[in-house]
């Protein structure tokens, strides 16, 4: 018979039951999804509460699965500091907050993606922040607008749809010139493809749901910053409450670890396959930053490695005047290999249709003045074969041929 006294449910049930691991550590990261830790004794807990990186007390503050995340992010850019937020807004915002104050100015890239348009658009005004949304790849335009009051230049390494490429050394020199500092959405690169740090940026903000994670199973963002610009931004991530929960920390590590060889390959099949696409006569366009006749090949050639990324728009030869219905076509005839997805970076091809889904915001008229026609593909290369990837392709060029 059992000696021992029996339990008492209500007591046995929520203490923790478990001593830790000791010096049996194992080779795969632990998930450590604790929203607190214990603290030894009232000394302990006042320095760890008072100076930061003194040891983990509240997961809001800090927790092992981020920092292992963002010092291999905070390596791979260069960078002095990299802090994790939940998502890529979430970082761009964390910069915005950490940087600006009432009668700052902004200037950003008409490029940038939708979602942080709206943001620097519609939330800054409303906080006193005046911004000057114009065309950064023109020197004369940015030298126009900055002014004693612009904090911060923000601006896409790679733009979307079109693939623009901004030139970082150019654009960080003329920012710095008024004390202003240049902020650098690298989502459509990752680290791999340009570390903006290193050409002038002052902060790189980076959404880890696309390739750093590459299987679209996580929601992150990443802001990697360079001397005294890192100063705010872990601070006031906590306090607005931007940090990440655990278990994504820790699936996006795993993403991680893959991260260069899957843009190796996914790089080499995109310069293949603009290759081809720009052979097809059911290709009016083909927009690739590694085609010698890109608008920016030769910033490319600089700013980006070789071959430079993995994204590519191309525009179809319009086969119909009912709207939309070439793409259509296109996208069904593709759609068992290359899914219609309004991503990008993960590991298999994926397609979007900028007109209906990023830039469905826009005016027709707007749309037509960026270069964005109904008939545009917008491709996210995965690491399949490249011979598997254009055969897929060229299903989709011929049904849309079959609609003459
Ligand atoms: C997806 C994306 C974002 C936003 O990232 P989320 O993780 O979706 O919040 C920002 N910038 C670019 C260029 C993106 O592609």
């Amino acid at each position: 018979m059992n000696s021992e006294e029996p339990i008492r449910p209500d007591d046995w049930c929520p203490r923790p039951g478990f001593a830790p691991l000791g010096s049996n550590a194992p080779l795969a990261p632990p998930i450590y999804p604790s929203a607190v830790y214990r603290v030894a004794d009232p000394a302990t807990a006042d320095a760890q509460l008072g100076q930061p990186g003194q040891g983990y007390v509240y997961a809001r503050d800090g927790q092992p699965n981020a920092d292992w995340l963002a010092e291999k992010c905070r390596v791979l850019h260069a960078a002095d500091a990299a802090v994790l937020c939940g998502s890529g807004m979430a970082a761009l915002g964390l910069v915005l907050l950490a940087q600006l104050k009432q009668g700052d100015h902004v200037i950003a890239s008409q490029d940038l993606y939708g979602r942080s348009l709206v943001l620097l658009r519609q939330e800054l005004p409303r906080l006193g922040v005046d911004i000057s949304v114009i065309d950064t790849t023109n020197a004369e335009d940015v030298k126009t607008h900055l002014r004693a009051e612009t904090k911060l230049v923000v601006v896409e390494t790679i733009s979307n749809p079109l693939l623009r490429v901004a030139d970082l050394p150019m654009l960080a020199q003329l920012t710095h010139r008024v004390g202003a500092k240049l902020v650098v959405d690298n989502t459509f690169a990752g680290p791999t493809v340009c570390r903006p740090l290193e050409q002038g940026a002052n902060l790189v903000v980076e959404s880890l749901t696309k390739i750093i994670n590459g299987h679209s199973d996580v929601t992150l963002g990443l802001v990697a910053a360079l001397g005294s610009s890192a100063d705010r931004l872990a601070a006031t991530a906590s306090t607005w409450g931007f940090t990440p929960g655990a278990f994504d920390c820790w699936l996006a590590t795993r993403g991680l670890a893959t991260l260069a060889v899957r843009a190796e390959r996914a790089s080499a099949n995109a310069q293949a396959v603009s290759d081809y696409l720009s052979q097809q006569s059911e290709v009016v366009a083909v927009h690739y930053p590694g085609l010698t006749r890109h608008m920016d090949y030769e910033i490319a050639q600089r700013v980006l490695s070789n071959p430079p990324g993995t994204m590519i728009s191309f525009q179809l030869q319009r086969m119909t005047e009912r709207r939309w219905g070439t793409a259509e076509r296109f996208i069904q005839a593709v759609a068992d290999e290359i899914p219609f997805c309004p991503s990008l970076g993960d590991l298999s091809t994926t397609l979007s249709h900028p007109a209906s889904t990023s830039h469905r915001g826009l005016t027709p008229q707007e749309r037509t003045r960026l270069g964005i026609s109904d008939e545009l593909i917008r491709l996210s290369v995965g690491i399949e074969s490249a011979e598997s990837i254009q055969a897929t392709l060229s299903r989709g060029l011929e049904a849309i041929r079959a609609m003459e």
